[in-house]
């Protein structure tokens, strides 16, 4: 298949689109900020993985050889980005009277359900931050002495000590600074701790042996250091949420600046990465996302009220990634309904071919008929992944007539592939989740929905209504208006 658009992506570092030129011909190492495993992760966290992994599959499609490493922050993250308030880790752990550790693997392994369920991609590598802290100990130990200063609470960076420091934020430097608490000693605003002490008298649960005391690493010397452990400096990408741009991926920055010179590297390398890519916000009406306000949106959330979890991807995909995107129920069954529709678009092609191969690559290859739209598809994906267009663009090929089915489905799975919403393995029955609330089984749901049926084929509007108000009772709502047939929702 000709995949050969032009690839640009948006730099968040030069602030415009750019043509991929990979450090490597022929790879694309990519590096993603990973969740810190205190706590369930919001689906707005989630929208940032959703973005890593389309670029991924992109980069794939696109020929190259990818290489993708998230981390795993299980220590350092302070409550406030910008140096201060307790280890996120430490606090929850303290809250709910359990080891950071198994906080750590139980929020782990939440977030991998999460990514699992959202057909995220398994990248080549987790890395995890404390397997890496004393790789941690010899980058800090390394730029010191050029860079760092050390005060009683920690070993500081000095950003007046490389160029340009804070470039990539786009927050007035004032407002930027503002959000940065001071610390006795500090030489700058922004300087800020890659290696915190443990105060005297404490013990933390987390801590480690260091040339400056006991203590732990401080959050953005991790990605600095993972990053540049596994792909090397420079790598290609580097991704993360736009709120990552003001502090946190201007000090790895700044540290990798330090490293680099440190050790010769030329200016390539200085970033760290060539290319800094930041997803917008998911939010909702009342705001930014968080943790802490409302009604937790987490994934299994919207499970249990009997959406599945890949009409949350299309929702996504529905937005740019650099948009903000609006979350609301009804959006989300939008998204449902489309993804219904192209479900059923490859049903009805699997029921024309004899045999539906299990895997995509035993799918014919799509011929000319195909061409025009796969080569829209592709320059759209190409112009800094434009997935509203990319799956209109899919839409159109489910809507062909005429075609060759099995050469359809091949094209359809091909573009999916990108896309990343399993159209091929899906069923249309897998998006009927019953909701958790819903106290009835669904045979009795169908029982009573086709006895409804029958109520109204009979014109007994009387019987048809008393029969949807006790579904309704049980927490069942009747869509009549959906032209798809959508049964029953949560009400
Ligand atoms: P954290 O676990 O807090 O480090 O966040 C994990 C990722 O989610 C980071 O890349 C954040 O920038 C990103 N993020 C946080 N909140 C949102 C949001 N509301 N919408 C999109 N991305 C977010
Ligand atoms: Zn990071």
């Amino acid at each position: 298949m000709d995949t050969s658009a032009p690839l640009t992506l948006f730099n968040s570092l030069t602030r415009r689109a750019e043509p991929f030129q990979p450090v490597r011909p022929g790879e694309a190492r990519v590096y993603s900020c990973g969740p810190t495993v205190y706590n369930y992760p919001h689906i707005g966290n989630m929208r940032a993985y959703v973005f890593a992994d389309v670029l991924g599959r992109t980069l794939s499609f696109k020929g190259y050889k990818l290489t993708h490493v998230i981390n795993i922050t299980d220590v350092g993250h302070l409550t406030d980005d910008a140096d201060q308030g307790e280890d996120k880790m430490e606090r929850m752990a303290a809250a709910q009277k359990q080891s950071i550790w198994d906080i750590a693997e139980h929020y782990k392994q939440a977030y991998w359900a999460d990514v699992r369920a959202l057909n995220i991609r398994q990248p080549a590598e987790w890395t995890v931050a404390t397997d890496y802290v004393p790789q941690m100990i010899a980058f800090a130990e390394g730029i010191a002495a050029q860079h760092c200063y050390e005060l009683e609470s920690g070993l500081y960076f000095d950003v007046s000590t490389v160029a340009d420091y804070g470039r990539l934020a786009r927050a007035a430097t004032e407002e930027g600074e503002g959000r940065i608490e001071q610390v006795e000693g500090k030489r700058h605003a922004a300087d800020f701790a890659i290696w915190r002490k443990t105060p005297p008298g404490e013990t933390r649960q987390m801590e480690w042996d260091s040339p400056w005391g006991k203590g732990a690493p401080g959050w953005h010397l991790e990605c600095s250091v993972m990053s540049g452990a596994v792909l090397g400096f420079p790598f290609d990408i580097h991704t993360g949420g736009i709120d990552h741009r003001e502090i946190h991926h201007p000090n790895e920055i700044a540290q990798n600046q330090a490293h680099c010179c440190t050790n010769g590297l030329d200016d390539a390398a200085n970033s760290g990465a060539k290319i800094w890519m930041h997803n917008n916000f998911l939010v909702e009406r009342s705001g930014k996302m968080s943790k802490s306000s409302g009604e937790f949106l987490r994934l299994q959330l919207l499970i249990d009220k009997g959406y599945h979890p890949l009409a949350y991807r299309l929702l996504c995909l529905q937005a740019h990634y650099r948009s903000e995107l609006e979350f609301s129920w009804e959006g989300l069954g939008a998204a449902l309904t489309r993804l219904k529709r192209l479900l059923i678009a490859v049903e009805q092609l699997k029921a024309r071919i004899p045999s539906v191969p299990a895997a995509a690559v035993l799918l014919p290859v799509p011929g000319r008929n195909f061409a025009n739209h796969l080569a829209r598809f592709d320059a759209a994906v190409s112009d800094d992944l434009n997935t509203p267009q990319a799956l209109t663009v899919l839409e159109e090929v489910a809507a062909l007539k005429k075609v060759d089915p099995a050469e359809k489905l091949a094209a359809l799975v091909a573009l999916d592939a990108v896309l990343g919403l399993d159209l091929l393995n899906l069923t249309r029955a897998d998006l009927r989740l019953r909701p958790k609330s819903a106290i009835v089984t669904e045979a009795e749901i169908e029982a009573t929905l086709a006895a409804r049926k029958d109520a109204r084929a009979a014109k007994d509007f009387a019987r048809s209504d008393a029969l949807r108000d006790e579904l309704a009772a049980k927490g069942v709502e009747v869509m009549d208006g959906d032209p798809l047939g959508w049964d029953w929702k949560l009400g």
